[in-house]
């Protein structure tokens, strides 16, 4: 009875849109009591679009969105992506950059037409001694506020501006929420985002304030999953990029958003084939289904 009742999961699986590696997959769902959430392309769109250019006194809006434009050319990150289209529209094709180099978590650098760039959080111009002037401290905070992520461009070592992007929450996200929590479970976000930002993306979707873990490198997302379970709970960690791979193969149920990642999937358990968020409960509760038939 055993391996038709599985064979018949895994049918249902693949009818509620859910793809699942094994029989053996559904085992580890019985227990799972915490749903950790990957923030950008899984709670929301993942397509992020630039709302705004800020710059230090005297520098032009051009120069700072064509310069750091150039660099996020060469990343497949959600902000690049962005950051790169609104460039090439305001400024046209962007120069080929002489180096480049990406800091996971962190941001872009490189070299164009001689100067050497830096995109990203406030950390990896901190990280290389460089200061924000007040004007551009103001204005990273001020995005904040807004629920924005704002990432710094610097070249040859003063920061020069700040680029705003927003991403839009999936409208289903909220309703996958309120589904977990009826399944009796925990769900957590997690980001490498800002503090302020995951707090209002939590807001909108109804996490609770204290279950949001910001500002964690994609080199520390595993660990955290670790520390989760060192607390004595079964996770769960839903993701979709490359960052999330190895948090994704560290919990106990490795869920991936099927619009994401090969390397997201091949971390994972299951797929959720077209990226609704609210599949992850239905995955859970046909597993223990499932298994309830079996014994
Ligand atoms: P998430 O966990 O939400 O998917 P990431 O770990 O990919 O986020 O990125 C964390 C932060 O690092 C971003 O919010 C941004 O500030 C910065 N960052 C990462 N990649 C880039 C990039 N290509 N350009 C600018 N900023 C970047
Ligand atoms: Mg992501």
């Amino acid at each position: 009875a055993t391996p038709t009742a599985l064979l018949v999961g895994t049918g249902r699986g693949a009818q509620l849109g859910v793809l699942i590696k094994g029989p053996e997959v559904l085992e580890s769902t019985r227990r799972v009591d915490t749903v950790v959430l990957d923030k950008t392309g899984t709670v929301t769109e993942g397509r992020m679009t630039l709302l705004a250019v800020r710059t230090a006194d005297g520098v032009a809006e051009d120069e700072v969105l064509r310069l750091a434009g150039a660099l996020e050319n060469a990343s497949e990150h959600p902000i690049a992506r962005a950051v790169a289209q609104a460039a090439a529209e305001r400024t046209g094709p962007p120069p080929t950059p002489e180096r480049f180099d990406n800091v996971p978590g962190l941001g872009v650098r490189g070299q164009v037409e001689g100067h050497a760039v830096l995109v990203g959080r406030e950390r990896l111009l901190t990280a290389a001694g460089l200061a924000l002037p007040p004007e551009l401290a103001g204005a990273l905070t001020e995005a904040a506020e807004r629920g924005r992520t704002a990432v710094v461009v610097a070249w040859d070592g003063a920061a020069r501006g700040v680029l705003e992007v927003a991403d839009a929450i999936k409208p289903s996200s909220a309703e996958a929420i309120v589904r977990l929590r009826k399944l009796g479970l925990t769900p957590m976000l997690l980001t490498g985002d800002n503090e302020r930002v995951a707090a209002s993306v939590a807001r909108a979707v109804g996490i609770e304030a204290d279950q949001v873990i910001a500002e964690v490198l994609p080199t520390e997302k595993a660990a955290v999953i670790d520390r989760l379970k060192a607390e004595g709970r079964v996770v769960a960690m839903v993701g979709d990029g490359v960052n999330d791979a190895a948090a994704l193969a560290t919990a106990d149920l490795g869920l991936a958003m099927g619009t994401g990642t090969d390397v997201a999937i091949e971390a994972a358990d299951l797929t959720l084939v077209s990226g609704d968020l609210r599949a992850a409960g239905d995955a859970i509760r046909l597993s223990r289904r499932t298994l309830a038939t079996i014994r």
